[in-house]
């Protein structure tokens, strides 16, 4: 923030625990202890079981059942079949252990089970530090921020990152990116805020590339986790606009990855605000040690993600529209007043890739 501007803000600090580190999935049942859960249901995906058959193993008799069926967009459906699953064994809290998709059915399970809730995250998706739920019926993502589903306790453990491919870990780590670049470039500013999202930015930026050329480098694993977490922090505290509007259309409508949606849109999404919010952009470029944030999102894009076009993740051009104008249905609060032509112009650059030049 630069000194000649009047400081005036407010800041609610939300009731985070977060315990970080290598190997910290091993204080789970001291974690479980001091919350007073005694009957865990562990949700997971398919792919991260070895992972739950871990935790239980810690949790022991503590641990009462596993449901390893946890969905992209967070379905209603599965949310019913947890839930179900939860009353017959009479589970107390969750244990959610896989990316966002697992951490977003743990927050679902806690608002409409009423049930404890404990992150540990494998992915960089940062949910696990937001009160944001989202929640799919018929096409249609539902979103919104209740303090109830934010989890009682983060497990932070690069070790459980280990084996997210690079081709997951890029677009994941670029979806946290956009969470805090989003914050950096909030009217108006929030400087609690700013000062988490742009060291989120920093971190991230700089461990995105080690991750992916080099997927078993647990420190820079740790520094993009640790990125994540800030910018999910940021996110929590702060706030979202028309990228995350476009995002969740897409994924509720067309039901296209979360994070590769992200990572394609974030260059564009922010070239669209710069003109608005100019100190933002320069200290987002700053963070990201280039001279144009759009820019160094995109050349951050493309070293880091295998998907770099909407095009290349299978959106038909002719689907273009129908996104716009759900993604219009609602008024939407952004830096710079969103028009129809903008989202097309917008929709149209990330669907061809091209340099995020945004009029
Ligand atoms: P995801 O949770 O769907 O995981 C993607 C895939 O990666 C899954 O198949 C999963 O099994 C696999 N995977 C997870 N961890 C792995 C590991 N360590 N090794 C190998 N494979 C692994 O995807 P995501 O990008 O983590 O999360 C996306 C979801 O999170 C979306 O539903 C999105 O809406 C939500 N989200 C919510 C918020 C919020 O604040 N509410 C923020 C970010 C994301």
């Amino acid at each position: 923030m630069h000194a000649s501007q009047p400081l005036a803000f407010q800041f609610r600090a939300l009731p985070w625990r977060v315990t970080f580190g290598a190997g910290a999935l091993d204080k789970l049942p001291e974690i479980v202890e001091q919350l007073g859960y005694k009957r865990l249901l562990l949700l997971t995906t398919h792919g991260q079981r070895d992972k739950a058959d871990r935790a239980a193993a810690l949790l022991g008799d503590r641990a009462v059942g596993l449901f390893d069926q946890s969905r992209s967009h967070v379905p209603r459906a599965t949310v019913d079949a947890a839930l179900s699953l939860a009353k017959s064994c009479n589970a107390d809290a969750t244990l959610a252990i896989g990316g966002g998709s697992t951490t977003g059915l743990g927050k679902a399970l806690a608002l409409h089970g009423d049930l404890g809730n404990i992150a540990a995250p494998t992915t960089y998706a940062g949910s696990e530090m937001t009160p944001i739920w989202g929640i799919t019926v018929d096409g249609t993502k539902t979103t919104g921020r209740d303090e109830r589903v934010l989890p009682d306790w983060v497990i932070y453990d690069p070790r459980l990152t280990l084996d997210l491919p690079a081709a997951v870990a890029g677009p994941s780590g670029m979806n946290a990116l956009a969470q805090a670049a989003v914050n950096v470039m909030a009217l108006p500013a929030n400087p609690v805020v700013t000062a988490l999202a742009l060291d989120g930015v920093r971190a991230l930026a700089s461990a995105l590339p080690e991750v992916v050329a080099r997927p078993d480098d647990l420190p820079a694993r740790g520094q993009a986790l640790y990125g994540a977490c800030l910018a999910g922090m940021a996110l929590g505290a702060g706030t979202t606009g028309l990228h995350h509007r476009l995002c969740h259309t897409f994924g509720g409508r067309l039901n296209t990855p979360h994070a590769d949606t992200h990572a394609i849109l974030l260059p564009y999404t922010v070239a669209f605000n710069t003109p608005v919010v100019p100190d933002g952009a320069g200290q987002l470029a700053q963070a990201l040690a280039c001279d144009d944030a759009a820019l160094g999102l995109h050349a951050l894009l493309q070293r880091t993600c295998p998907v770099t076009s909407l095009k290349a993740l299978g959106i038909r051009r002719e689907d273009l529209p129908t996104i716009a104008s759900l993604a219009l249905a609602k008024p939407c609060d952004n830096p710079r007043p969103v028009t129809a032509e903008a989202v097309r112009e917008i929709l149209e650059l990330a669907w061809r890739g091209g340099e995020p030049v945004i009029s």
